[in-house]
């Protein structure tokens, strides 16, 4: 049954492929790029410049959770420090969905599905991030989820929580606390830590799974827990990469 409404989907895609083909006029290659693997599995296809030397960003926002232009530019800027891509293109777009307090992951994958406007195709890789309202389905007491990284080109950013952390008169900046949660999803998309990137050296933590060991590296697990982020005011900067994730991303075909 699964595997029938499966091809019926399959069917449905390419119908729908063909009819944009037509109307577009251009040489569709219907072989479409997949986009709905692990992540961790283009970490390679974003770092270099083999397969696609374009990379685009779709960004979709909720109304009022809008990111700032200041961390487009800082990821634009990341993009062209740590991959091989000559034409780097954010764009945004605001959708209309129905928001809901709290996304799970099959909700997030849903509004992906139903908004998602491009796709990668010759020599374009595509990325689709998503800034919703609302809040994780796995926020507890003691963590909230400021982004989480889903597929092999696919993030979301959960705004609301990022601007309740960053309104703490203790806490970092918006621009700061955003730019750093979008700089570590887009780089689980690369791979790190040891999540469809190989390492060098062994500097996975243990304990948290596709993390760094290095506490003031951009890929420690706390990045991601706005109930972390007080503890970044004392240089409101965003966190870099250390050594060892910069050399697996070197490894792997990046910068
Ligand atoms: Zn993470
Ligand atoms: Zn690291």
């Amino acid at each position: 049954m699964k595997n029938i409404f499966k091809s019926v989907l399959l069917i449905l895609f390419l119908t729908i492929s063909c009819n944009e083909d037509d109307s577009l006029g251009n040489v569709l290659n219907t072989n479409n790029y997949p986009y709905k693997q692990q992540v961790g599995y283009s970490a390679s296809d974003i770092l270099s410049n083999k397969n696609f030397t374009d990379i685009y960003i779709e960004v979709m926002y909720v109304d009022g959770f809008r990111p700032s232009a200041e961390t487009l530019t800082n990821l634009k800027n990341f993009i062209g420090s740590r991959t091989y891509k000559t034409n780097i293109v954010v764009e945004e777009r605001l959708i209309n969905i129905s928001k809901k307090s709290t996304y799970t992951i099959d909700d997030v994958r849903n509004i992906e599905d139903t908004n998602r406007g491009k796709f990668s195709i010759e020599n374009q890789l595509v990325i689709s991030a998503l800034f919703l309202n609302g809040k994780s389905s796995n926020d507890t007491e003691t963590t909230t989820i400021l982004g989480t990284s889903y597929r092999n080109t696919s993030f979301v950013i959960f705004e609301e929580t990022i601007q309740a952390a960053s309104n703490d008169i203790l806490g970092p900046s918006k621009i700061i606390l955003e730019s750093t949660v979008i700089l570590h999803e887009f780089c689980h998309l690369l791979g790190l830590v040891n999540l469809g990137t190989s390492m060098v050296v062994n500097h996975e933590d243990a304990a948290h799974n596709a993390h760094c060991t290095t506490e003031t590296c951009l890929m420690y697990y706390l990045i991601e827990n706005g109930k972390n982020a007080p503890h970044w005011v004392k240089n409101e900067q965003i966190p870099q990469l250390d050594t060892y994730c910069i050399n697996d991303l070197k490894a792997n075909g990046g910068k």
